[in-house]
């Protein structure tokens, strides 16, 4: 949605245009509830579930006995031993099919054993994840030549670690204006790549990446257009070079670093999907790729809550537990609650992904733009209920004789996530184009400049049509929900919740658009609160359809405790966002931003030592 109408149809071009696949949370903006979706709540095969045992079981003993996470931290260095091991045991081949040599995992169980190193060192979870969720195993999966699949998966699955350069030191979140270049040479046999690719996670160590480079402009429809095309790069191409290792706040242990380019000659053999599709390549990767992320942050999510559990019953003061002081135990009944969420729709989402029936873009996008929100809140109140030694080093920690409890360093680790794979905004933004893309498939040949009248008068033939159909039912009062019967009854209040609210967001967004127009994209917080809407709306129907498989399943009313919890919440936060879709305050900050911007409020920055 960023930028003009120029942008717009560029984005259009890179994005998956068609719904080949029913989505939930796409009809949950148009005030469907897919309820048969949901019921039950998908899981694993139990034969699945067993290949994710033994591997996790695998794993496990092999991090307990290998992997220091706080070592790691402390030298920056992930030792080669653990590379190797990890790569013994197949880690760099979970999504590689077993033809390849990998050893072909669901994504859930790949979602399995990343939640579980993730729940241990975040370092070691970002070697493996952006190796196969991000570099050269996923896209070439996806869209590879049978001949690049034999040449590389075999090389990546016995552990030649991959990466993804797609970020430039000028362009993060708007990666259609890179500035790489790969230039067509003997004929179109090879291209030169030049440029630079910044914070590409495992670059430094990586044998093989895709990286993405513009090649030669072409014309499409009378209008010259940008190309952004996918190579696969070998590091010991001449030309590479790695010019700098990052060092962040956290993740201490990944390689990730400034990796130059000078023409870099690369045979059009190493294109993947076919010229200019490189964004399309980027996109449609992380409409699974970004699954990962969330599952890694519901591992820190799990051991934070075991953190809270021990020390809010063993930490007293004031005469009790800290636990049972109100304040507290507030918090805590928050962070389960909406840990219970978070994984609600991870692994609904994973074993959506693995069952391929349904089209999981917008939420694999809500999943990471929930699971890295949460995750950063219940860290924060875990390092809070912790008090000053959540503040305090595990060293340290350990150099005054306690328990090394790492509560610091997962800290530093886990922002990231709100920034990689698509920032907390880009993600809003992202959800906010994929809901409107029925109103704009209607709407598209009205809006964008330039269509012919002909086209622009089908086009509002068509959306008269559409809207006076669809428009009226969603004032109409429904005298029967499609609330399953299997739902506890305390959870099924919550599920017509649900049912009505998305009827509302449908009728409020399809307001939005009427009254702003092409402007609707400029409104980026009404947007986000209309999102934020359906995502908790989604974390409603992940948590109602989970809670009632496993009260089915053991019949304790556990579940549904923490799914009614995390509804009350959800609700308040929905109906406050209903209440006021605009508000004064966002005028009055934008503007007092622009005055700020413009050196108006510099009076206060005085008695700052200037450096
Ligand atoms: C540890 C780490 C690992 C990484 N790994 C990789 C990797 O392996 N490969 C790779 O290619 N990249 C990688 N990145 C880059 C990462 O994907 C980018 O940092 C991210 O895409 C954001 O880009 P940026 O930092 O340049 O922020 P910018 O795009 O400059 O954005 C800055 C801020 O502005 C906001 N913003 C930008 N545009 C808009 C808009 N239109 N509307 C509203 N808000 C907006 C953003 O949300 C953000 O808050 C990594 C980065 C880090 C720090």
């Amino acid at each position: 949605m960023p930028g003009g109408p120029e942008a717009l149809e560029g984005i259009e071009a890179a994005r998956e245009a068609k719904w080949e696949r029913p989505t939930f949370a796409g009809q949950l903006f148009l005030g469907r509830v897919f309820t048969s979706m949901l019921f039950p709540y998908a899981v694993q095969s139990e034969q699945d579930r067993q290949v994710g045992d033994a591997f996790c079981a695998e794993l496990e003993t092999f991090l307990k006995k290998n992997v220091d996470p706080d070592e790691i931290d402390r030298t920056g260095e992930m030792p080669a031993a653990v590379i190797q091991g990890l790569a013994k045991m197949g880690c760099f081949g979970m999504k590689i099919p077993k033809e390849y040599g990998g050893l072909g995992l669901s994504q859930v169980n790949y979602n399995r054993a990343i939640m579980m190193i993730g729940s241990y060192c975040g370092s070691t979870s970002v070697w493996l994840s952006a190796h196969q969720s991000i570099g050269v195993p996923q896209p070439l999966k996806m869209f590879g030549t049978p001949e690049q699949k034999k040449k590389y998966l075999p090389r990546m699955a016995a552990g030649a670690v991959s990466a993804f350069a797609l970020t430039e030191p000028d362009v993060g979140s708007d990666p259609a204006n890179m500035a790489t270049t790969a230039t067509p040479v003997e004929e179109g046999a090879y291209y030169l790549i030049s440029g630079q690719k910044l914070w590409c996670t495992n670059g430094p160590v990586a044998e093989v990446m895709v990286v993405m480079a513009k090649t030669p402009e072409r014309t499409i429809g009378g209008k010259a257009r940008k190309q952004i095309t996918a190579f696969i790069v070998e590091r010991n191409m001449p030309g590479v070079e790695v010019v700098h290792r990052c060092d962040f706040m956290g993740l201490k242990g990944i390689q990730n670093g400034l990796l130059k380019f000078t023409n870099v000659k690369v045979p059009k053999e190493n294109i993947i999907w076919g010229l200019g599709r490189g964004l399309k390549v980027a996109l449609m990767t992380l409409n699974t790729g970004r699954l990962t992320l969330p599952a890694g942050c519901v591992g820190a999510s799990k051991r934070c809550l075991q953190i809270t559990r021990d020390w809010a019953q063993k930490r007293k003061q004031w005469g009790g537990p800290i636990g049972r002081h109100e304040a507290v135990a507030s918090k805590i009944g928050w962070m389960a609650s909406h840990h219970f969420a978070t994984e609600s729709i991870v692994w609904l989402c994973s074993a959506w992904a693995d069952r391929g029936d349904f089209d999981i873009r917008i939420e694999a996008a809500m999943a990471k733009l929930f699971g890295s929100e949460m995750v950063w809140s219940i860290v924060d109140h875990t390092l809070q209920i912790r008090g000053g030694r959540g503040y305090e080093t595990a060293a340290s920690l350990k150099g005054r004789g306690e328990q090394p409890i790492p509560v610091e360093r997962i800290y530093r680790d886990m922002r990231i996530n709100l920034i990689i794979e698509g920032t907390s905004e880009i993600m809003r933004l992202f959800i906010a184009r994929e809901a409107l893309d029925p109103h704009l498939q209607l709407a598209f040949d009205m809006i964008l400049p330039g269509r012919p009248m002909r086209q622009r008068i089908r086009a509002a033939v068509r959306s008269v049509g559409f809207y006076s159909l669809w428009y009226p039912p969603l004032w109409l009062p429904r005298f029967s929900s499609g609330c399953p019967k299997e739902v506890p009854p305390r959870l099924r209040g919550q599920w017509r919740y649900v049912e009505g609210a998305s009827r509302r967001l449908a009728r409020a967004l399809f307001h939005q658009m009427v009254k702003h127009q092409q402007k609707l994209e400029k409104r980026q917080i009404l947007l986000f609160r209309l999102v934020d809407i359906g995502v908790d709306l989604f974390a409603m129907a992940c948590s109602i359809s989970r809670a009632t498989m496993l009260h089915q399943q053991g019949g304790t009313e556990n579940s549904v405790d923490l799914a009614e919890l995390f509804c009350r919440y959800a609700r308040r936060r929905i109906e406050s966002q209903f209440d006021q879709l605009s508000r004064p305050e966002d005028r009055g900050a934008y503007r007092v931003a622009q005055d700020l911007l413009d050196g108006e409020y510099i009076w206060l920055e005085t008695g700052l030592v200037d450096y």
